[in-house]
Formats: structure tokens, C-alpha cells, sequence
């Protein structure tokens, strides 16, 4: 489990030793620096490096970064709140020692994700992980509350030769196809073997829809740990696919038109040890508890794309039919639903009953998406909200009546309509608190700003290797 505790001036107890000895060994293992890796609100990877001699005083002082990167874009420029974006400031980067990896598929370096605190010790609260501690560590505390996730991740192989920007898809082949596998034979087993060698326990590996495509998925952890193991296997597919003369785009539209990539969110609510998605008394299983949290997902689930599909990128893909569950509609293994039930097979329910969440992809802060996920599913179950009737079936064959009828709502086809209905949820802008809820919005903002007048096409082209 992760360690809720904030980092402190000096280390928290006992990391200044645990850092000197891990230094020794990593340095014995012939690793010579430390990625420091966080992810901003834009939803960029960012990242500083010490020398593994530097990991003891990392550990007990921090690193320095400038708050600025709370409002960049993803193309580098940057915007204001009131309180964010000026050039003054400093934070320290504090390296998570439980979640330190030696990077197999990049030799001679190990990685580990960050908290950043002020130079007085305070929490900075413009930190996604920060936030995502918090709200976990409440949920626990208040609501007896504690959940398990998982976020798939899709991607797109390209040539690596392809002229500067474009996409050219690395393998040819039909959906799901045995020919791609067989044409990346040797970049999929390293990859397997990489992700092994750093603990990453992986469910699957296949080709996907889209050209180029592929997912893997892994297995469930604590929410901060499965938000920083999303961050740790994008690191980890894209070092491996350079080796073997590949790039790799994670962004939610590879292209403008067709299957985009997702970065599917599993989530489970557990208590006293109990998974509240088995063994109850409700629908397929679910407990009344269940029913009411995704009743509180889907409630807010417009307001939740600006958190989880982020991007002007975002909404190319979430289109109706593509299964990125454009609807506010749950059904049990229903692709199209933007929550699916999934109950697990016979056998094994009480363990693999959860909810998957496809309206979110990998232009999202995992941190954040997570964090506002948990707010909006535990609101529902605080309020015993009710849970509306199934769907089956693709929700876009629905007339205007009968989805309303049902209360199945389109979820926002721009990243302006999900940033309206981000401003009018109180509940969401108050779990992420006022400074990193300001933040989002004038990021997302920024992005609108900054595709205006572009097409479709050149959409895509802008994000497409940013995430
Ligand atoms: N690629 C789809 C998406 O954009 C998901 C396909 C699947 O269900 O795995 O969400
Ligand atoms: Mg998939």
C-alpha cells in the first residue's frame, strides 16, 4: 500500500537510511541516475533525473522545480491562474522510495514518482499526487471506504523512421490480429520482459483496433499506486518500442478519425476488506453501497470529462460507437456504456468484481482522474444515490425521448462543454481543491485556445506525441 503520509524537511522517519542503503545497491547494480517523474495538469509526463549518489539527499531535501509546470500546455506555453504560472517559486520533488523501479527497458536507470511539498514543508496544492493521497486517505478515514484500480493503457506503434510528425502505422494487420503480434514478435516479448523485471504484474498484452494499436493491462493496486504504475508503463513501452526503432503515441487521437486510444480506469470500492461490487444484494451482485457510487459517477460524469478526457484531442475519440462510452449509461459488459459492471467470472467475484470507467484517456492526469473519480462515486454513495436502469445495447440507437426517459445524457462532445460543467460542480473543483481546480480549468482553457481554428486533422497532428 502506498504510504499516505506527507514527506517532511529531513525525510519522514527512517527514509534517509532506507535512500543511503537503496542508493548502494542501485549503484551496485550498475545504475547510475534516478528519474523523478510527475504529471502534469496538461497531463504531461515531466521529469528531473539525479545521479543515484544524489538519492539519500532527493530522499531527505527534495529536488527543485518551478510550480510554473502546474499550468503548462502540453505544447510547452504556459498560462496564469491567480495564484500559478509565474516564473517566482520553487517545490521540492520527493521521490516515493516504496515505488522505486530499476528500469529494466532503460539500463542504467532506476525511476520513482514524486509528492511535491513547499520549501516550508506544506503541501503544495497544485500536486495531482498530493491530492489523490488525500482524497484516499478521507475516504478511508471518514467513510471506511478503501478502493483498488487499474487504468488500461492503449497506444499506437509507429514507424520511427516516419518523416518528422507523422504517424505511419509499425505494423500492418487486422484488429486483434495474430499477424501483428508475429510482426512484433521481439519489441512485445521485451516488453514483456521489462515490465516483469520492474514488478509490473500484467494481465495481457494484445494488438488493438486501431492501426498500430495495442494494450496492456495490469493488475489492480492502491489508487496512487495504479496511477503511478500507468505513469511507469507509458515510461516503459515507449523506451522499449525506441530500442527497437519504434515510436509510440498514447494520445487519445492518433488520427482524426476512428478508434482513439483509451486509458480505461477499473475501480473497486472495498470495506473492512469486503468488495462492495459482490455479494450484495443488488444488481449483478453489486451492494447497495455499489449501486450508489456509480449512480454518483454518473452523475457527474460531464463534469468528469474534463478531468478524465482532457485533451481537444479527447474528443475525437469519445464519439458514440467507437466503445469509448460517450453515454451516462452503466450496463453490465456493455462496451458503449460509459461504466461498465463487470462482475469477474464465477468463482472469482469477491475478488474481481469492479467497475470499468471508458470515458477517460491517456491525456488525463492519472492523479487527478482518479482523485475526482473516487469524489464523484463516494458522493453518490454517501447520498445513497439511486442507480437507474441498465442499458444494453449501443446507447446512440436511443431517440431524444427515450434517453431521457432512461437519463442517459451525451456526455460533452468539446473540451469547452466538459470545462462548463466542470466550473458548475462544486463537489469536483472542492476534492481537487481551489488551486489545482483552477488550474484545470485554465489549462483546459489554454488548450481550447490554442487549437482555435484548426481541423480535425491538424488536431490530432498537435497532441499526437505529446502524452
Ligand atoms: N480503444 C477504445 C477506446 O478508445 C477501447 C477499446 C476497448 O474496449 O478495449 O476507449
Ligand atoms: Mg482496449
Amino acid at each position: 500500500m502506498t504510504t499516505l503520509a506527507d514527506p517532511v524537511p529531513g525525510g519522514r522517519p527512517g527514509d534517509l537510511e532506507r535512500a543511503t542503503a537503496l542508493g548502494g545497491e542501485l549503484a551496485g547494480r550498475g545504475v547510475h541516475g534516478v528519474v523523478l517523474a510527475y504529471v502534469d495538469t496538461a497531463g504531461v509526463a515531466r521529469v528531473k533525473t539525479v545521479p543515484t549518489a544524489k538519492l539519500p539527499s532527493a530522499a531527505a531535501w527534495g529536488v527543485g522545480m518551478s510550480p510554473v509546470f502546474d499550468t503548462f500546455l502540453a505544447d510547452d506555453s504556459i498560462v496564469a491562474t491567480d495564484v500559478l504560472g509565474s516564473p517566482d517559486g520553487d517545490l521540492r520533488l520527493y521521490p516515493d522510495l516504496d515505488h522505486l523501479v530499476v528500469l529494466s527497458g532503460q539500463p542504467g536507470w532506476a525511476w520513482a514518482p514524486v509528492d511535491r511539498i513547499t520549501q516550508e514543508g506544506t503541501r503544495h496544492p497544485g500536486c495531482g499526487r498530493t491530492a489523490l493521497r488525500r482524497i484516499v486517505a478521507d475516504a478511508e478515514q471518514r467513510h471506511g471506504i478503501t478502493f483498488r484500480a487499474g487504468i488500461e493503457i492503449e497506444w499506437a506503434f509507429g514507424q520511427g523512421g516516419a518523416p518528422d510528425g507523422e504517424f505511419v502505422p509499425a505494423v500492418a494487420g487486422p484488429a486483434y490480429g495474430a499477424t501483428r503480434q508475429v510482426e512484433l514478435s521481439d519489441c512485445a516479448a521485451d516488453l514483456l520482459a521489462a515490465l516483469a523485471a520492474q514488478g509490473v504484474d500484467v494481465d495481457q498484452l494484445h494488438p488493438e483496433y486501431a492501426a498500430g494499436q495495442f494494450e496492456v493491462s495490469v493488475g489492480a493496486l492502491d489508487p496512487v499506486a495504479a496511477a503511478d504504475r500507468s505513469v511507469l508503463v507509458r515510461q516503459t513501452v515507449r523506451a522499449v518500442a525506441r530500442r527497437h526503432g519504434l515510436k509510440v503515441s498514447f494520445s487519445p487521437a492518433v488520427t482524426a478519425r476512428g478508434v482513439g486510444n483509451g486509458g480505461h480506469i477499473h475501480l473497486s470500492a472495498w470495506r473492512d476488506g469486503v468488495n462492495l461490487h459482490s455479494g450484495g444484494e443488488g444488481r449483478y451482485g453489486m451492494t447497495a453501497a455499489a449501486e450508489s457510487f456509480v449512480a454518483g459517477l454518473l452523475a457527474r460524469l460531464p463534469a468528469l470529462t474534463a478531468v478524465t478526457a482532457p485533451s481537444p484531442a479527447s474528443y475525437l475519440r469519445l464519439r458514440p460507437s467507437q466503445w469509448a462510452g460517450v453515454f451516462t449509461a452503466w450496463g453490465r459488459e456493455t462496451r458503449e456504456a460509459a461504466v461498465r459492471v463487470v462482475t469477474g467470472t464465477q468463482g472469482v467475484r469477491d475478488q474481481a468484481a469492479n467497475l470499468e470507467v471508458k470515458p477517460v484517456d491517456l491525456a488525463a492526469n492519472p492523479y487527478l482522474a482518479l482523485g475526482c473519480l473516487i469524489a464523484a462515486g463516494l458522493d453518490g454513495l454517501t447520498s445513497s444515490a439511486s442507480l437507474p436502469e441498465e442499458i444494453t445495447g449501443d446507447p446512440a440507437r436511443l431517440d431524444a425521448a427515450e434517453a431521457a426517459a432512461r437519463g442517459v445524457r451525451r456526455l460533452p462532445s468539446s473540451l469547452a462543454g466538459a470545462v462548463t460543467a466542470f466550473r458548475a460542480d462544486a463537489l469536483l473543483r472542492s476534492a481537487l481543491g481551489p488551486v489545482l481546480a483552477d488550474a484545470v480549468i485554465a489549462v483546459r482553457e489554454g488548450e481550447i485556445a490554442a487549437v482555435d481554428g484548426l481541423d480535425d486533422e491538424q488536431v490530432a497532428a498537435a497532441y499526437r506525441w505529446a502524452y
